[in-house]
């Protein structure tokens, strides 16, 4: 089979090609290009429309995906905030664990006036402390999952942004 010496339209690397060969892709930069003669030489042309249509499906693909990583923060992020009384839900944070202080305040000085008036009333102020307890510990919890969770998040869109607008540098 007979070999001819091209050159790369889009980034000049040789490239040998089969003298019957139209199309082809360069092994450097990944160009579709066509081989086209006239009667003097042989050269390469980037299929432009070719080139085009590729990086448009990639980048189709990555935009899909940056909104698949959204759509799994926004569920996730859904079950980890903190609905008050009112149905108003909020991200978990310090703020929440004033509301357990002073339950668990209200609760030992329940126990402290229970103990001297009424001595069997004082276990629904323990009961009271214990549950406030409870709930500051998963409080806290829930406030360190979410920050680790959000965090996650923010990396895996950093990574898919990444590939859809050039670097900087
Ligand atoms: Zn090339």
């Amino acid at each position: 089979m007979k070999i001819i010496s091209l050159a790369c339209n889009n980034c000049g690397a040789p490239l040998d090609v089969p003298v019957k060969t139209r199309f082809l892709t360069c092994n450097f930069c990944d160009a579709k290009l066509e081989v086209q003669r006239n009667e003097s030489a042989s050269f390469t042309a980037v299929l432009e429309s070719v080139n085009e249509l590729r990086s448009d499906v990639q980048e189709l693909k990555l935009k899909s995906e940056l909104e698949q990583v959204d759509r799994d923060w926004e569920r996730e992020r859904g079950e980890l905030l903190v609905t008050d009384k009112h149905g108003r839900s909020s991200v978990p944070s310090g703020i929440h664990l004033v509301g357990v202080v002073v339950a668990v305040a209200f609760g030992v000085f329940w126990t402290i006036f229970a103990a001297n008036m009424a001595p069997f009333m004082a276990i629904f102020g323990i009961l009271f402390v214990v549950v406030a307890v409870i709930n500051g510990v998963s409080l806290q919890r829930k406030a360190a999952l979410y920050r680790e969770r959000k965090q996650s998040w923010e990396e895996r869109r950093r990574r898919v942004l990444q590939q859809i607008l050039p670097s900087a540098d």
